[in-house]
């Protein structure tokens, strides 16, 4: 009986001798982390560089820890500007309910998990400032509105469409 407990233990313990470490040598080994890895919220751009952010408010009514806020300006042509959109990463979860809730793709989790400071105020900061939003784009042109004419003749046929009204 001793003598099958000493063989078991010693197979175990070659067959950890033989295994490669699980370990890295943290900082100057980084592990490769899986594609839907979940760390700091990060604001994403265009093409051209520019945010994609329209500051429509959804991810900061998605957030349950309310750390996002986002403050804006309105013009008179009603495009907007981005004051400031800060985050506090020192208290965000990393659930990614903002990144579900963005209908503009305009947010992501993102890889970065070095996250550690020495100045509690730098765990809050602004992943945009005093930029212009995006304009909402829309994925189809409103429908065209009947005339008055029209509207006042609907038995004389059936409405327009747009491609047909072009036509004519
Ligand atoms: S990941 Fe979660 S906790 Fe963090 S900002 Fe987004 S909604 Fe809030
Ligand atoms: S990040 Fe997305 S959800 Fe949040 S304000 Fe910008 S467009 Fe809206």
């Amino acid at each position: 009986m001793w003598g099958k407990g000493i063989l078991n233990g010693m197979r175990i313990t070659m067959r950890n001798m033989l295994r490669g470490p699980i370990t890295l040598k943290y900082p100057y080994e980084r592990a490769e982390l899986p594609e839907r890895a979940r760390w700091s919220v990060a604001a994403k751009y265009d093409a051209e560089g520019k945010p994609k952010c329209t500051a429509c408010m959804a991810c900061v009514r998605a957030c349950p820890d309310h750390i996002l806020d986002l403050e804006f300006t309105t013009r008179e042509d009603k495009t907007k500007h981005i004051e400031h959109y800060s985050y506090e990463v020192g208290a965000c979860m990393m659930c990614g309910l903002c990144v579900e809730a963005c209908p503009f793709d305009a947010i992501e989790m993102s890889h970065d998990y070095e996250l550690a400071c020495m100045v509690p105020e730098e765990l809050t900061y602004d992943l945009l400032s005093d930029v212009d939003a995006a304009p909402i784009k829309r994925a189809r042109p409103a429908a065209p509105k009947a005339t008055p004419a029209e509207a006042a003749s609907p038995e004389e046929g059936s409405p327009a469409t747009g491609q047909e009204a072009a036509d004519e």
